[in-house]
């Protein structure tokens, strides 16, 4: 066999092993049909990873993520690790994973799908389909951060007790790396770019528009425009179909990425890439986190899961036509009717057709459907 890559998988916590089966799954039925092979290895990371070896993210898990192709990624974390102290926590895992592998630029497309029909909750939702790139290995998630019990009093007089802070840090290069990522992208598409910041309150954010601006001039091409977080989570309900490329930093990423999945259908089927510099292992998980209150239930929808598998292939591993054949797969299961909970619940065009699926189900329909 011609092309192999060593992928890793880490299914994780919750719902991870079922979402990131069906992934694996998919990839490996899609791999013998495009005559390439996945040599994929299982590793632990996060609550499951705790329980085994005490850690959230093992050193061999890590070293096994640096020296493969790829990383396929369920979820982590959970409420049985909830009390765990700060540094120890799961989320760890992933946090851990993304500085380690350096993996600065989180790529998250959100497209409503016409095989939906209207499950979005929007009345008008129109032709959504957005890009974001968001920051991933620096600001507030990774700054300086703690708590200490404190001897200050509030104007009233009431003592403050603990004080916990957070820090937003980021410099030239972090900032300009990601935004380089973010006009590329923009000159694929539709060449308009939108930085979204908190630039009247955040000295980083007037930081990441001064530094836009100065890339601008090297990209002509992309109309670059600017708007604070709050609006833009606002725009982003009122006229999501006008957003092309959103590039932003690491926290409003996160939360705008949530919208985008609510408003495209479900965060069930929002896929991601991870990615440092070119030549570097990537990482593909869905957007979702692993969904404790369906875990174990065969209720989790796996396309989220499945598309980040597209995603790898397609940006990452240059197999363009498996990646297309997963999406087709997809778009087909979806326009036959197959349904897991959270894509049935806004109703559907014509609820005649519509089939509850469990994710194996899913699973076995787009496995089915691959061409
Ligand atoms: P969540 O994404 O796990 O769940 C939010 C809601 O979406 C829940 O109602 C859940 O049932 C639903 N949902 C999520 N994925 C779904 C899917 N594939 N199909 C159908 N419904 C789905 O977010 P949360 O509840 O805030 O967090 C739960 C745990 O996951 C926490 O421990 C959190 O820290 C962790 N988390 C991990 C990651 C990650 O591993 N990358 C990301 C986010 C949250």
């Amino acid at each position: 066999m011609g092309r192999t890559y060593n992928i890793v998988s880490i299914p994780g916590d919750g719902i991870g092993p079922e979402t990131n089966g069906a992934a694996v799954r998919v990839l490996e039925a899609v791999s013998e049909k495009y005559g390439f092979e996945p040599r994929i290895t299982e590793y632990k990371a996060g609550g499951c990873a705790i329980d085994a070896y005490g850690v959230p993210l093992p050193g061999e898990t890590l070293q096994a993520c640096l020296d493969s192709d790829a990383v396929l990624l369920g979820a982590v974390g959970g409420p049985r690790w909830d009390m765990i102290e700060a540094e120890r926590r799961p989320e760890q895992a992933i946090l851990g994973l993304r500085k380690g592998m350096h993996l600065y630029a989180n790529l998250r497309p959100a497209t409503l799908m016409k095989e939906l029909g209207d499950v979005s909750p929007l009345k008008n939702p129109g032709n959504i389909d957005l890009l974001i790139v968001r920051e991933l290995t620096g600001g507030i998630y990774f700054g300086k951060q703690g708590a200490y019990k404190s001897t200050e009093k509030l104007f009233d007089g009431t003592r403050k007790g603990t004080v916990a802070f957070d820090t937003e840090t980021y410099s030239e290069a972090e900032i300009e790396r990601i935004i380089r990522r973010g006009f590329e992208f923009a000159l694929k598409r539709s060449k308009k770019l939108t930085l979204v910041d908190k630039a009247n309150v955040l000295s980083t954010s007037r930081l990441w528009r001064q530094i836009a601006r100065t890339l601008s001039e090297e990209y002509p091409e992309v109309a670059l425009d600017f708007l604070y977080v709050d609006n833009c989570s606002m725009q982003l309900v009122s006229r999501p179909a006008s957003f092309d490329v959103i590039v932003t930093s690491n926290m409003f990423g996160d939360i705008l990425s949530d919208l985008a999945g609510q408003i495209t259908g479900s965060v069930g089927l929002l896929p991601s890439a991870s990615l440092g510099n070119p030549g570097m292992p990537g990482l593909f998980e869905p957007i979702h986190g692993s969904a404790p209150d369906i875990a174990g239930q065969n209720k989790a929808n796996p396309i989220a899961s499945i598309l980040s598998v597209q995603l790898m292939l397609k940006l990452h591993l240059g197999e363009k036509d498996a990646a297309d054949s997963i999406l087709e797969a997809v778009r087909k299961t979806l326009a036959d009717g197959a349904r897991t909970p959270d894509i049935a619940v806004h109703g559907d065009g014509d609820a005649k057709k519509i089939t509850l699926v469990t994710t194996e189900e899913m699973t076995d329909r787009i496995v089915a459907n691959l061409e």
